[in-house]
């Protein structure tokens, strides 16, 4: 019958989810004899499953549930220990690397401004060219030198020297850039 094949589907899934049978069956059970069969074979399968699982229960390993008890309250508690100790000493390095290239700078010499050589005007471009050069590198130990004993010299001569260089100057535009007929000099 076909409302016997729906209420035995019904019987099954109340069977399976271990819930009540639904108000119309009990009533059905009592008339269909084939029915009643088949809830009773279906209770003697479940009552016989669940002493089973019992018997075939096996005992996990004594140490297994602390392991997985732990490691749920580390989840909870955040970042794992380990990984909070590692954050630690990067954290603790980059301050370290950071105190000790402080510690470099505050501890260098102040720069001291380079003396320039003075430019002699009078040069020809060749030595100026050769100056120029020698400004774009860093200068040597001997040109400290010697440009330290230039200016220890006394104002009266560097004086002097300067406005010997100027007219030199003077002369040598005059005689490169200027006309002949306009040249002061000879
Ligand atoms: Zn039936």
């Amino acid at each position: 019958m076909l409302t016997c094949w729906v209420y035995r589907q019904k019987i099954s899934e109340s069977l399976d989810a271990g819930h009540a049978l639904p108000r119309t069956l009990p009533n059905h059970l009592q008339s269909c004899r084939s029915c009643r069969d088949f809830y009773e074979a279906g209770l003697q399968i479940n009552e016989l499953l669940a002493s089973g699982a019992g018997r075939e229960r096996v005992s996990s390993p004594p140490f297994l549930q602390g392991k997985i008890l732990t490691a749920l309250n580390d989840s909870r508690e955040g970042p794992h220990p380990g990984r909070i100790r590692l954050a630690w000493a990067a954290t603790a390095f980059a301050v370290a690397a950071v105190l000790v290239g402080a510690w470099f700078l505050w501890h260098q010499p102040p720069l001291q401004p380079q003396p320039q050589p003075v430019v002699r005007s009078g040069q020809n471009p060749g030595q100026a060219a050769e100056w120029f050069a020698a400004a774009a590198r860093l200068p040597s130990e001997d040109t400290l030198l010697e440009w330290g004993q230039k200016l220890d010299q006394p104002l009266e001569t560097e004086l002097k020297s300067v406005l010997h260089d100027a007219r030199k100057a003077l002369a040598s535009l005059a005689q490169n850039f200027l006309p002949d007929e306009l040249s002061p000099l000879p």
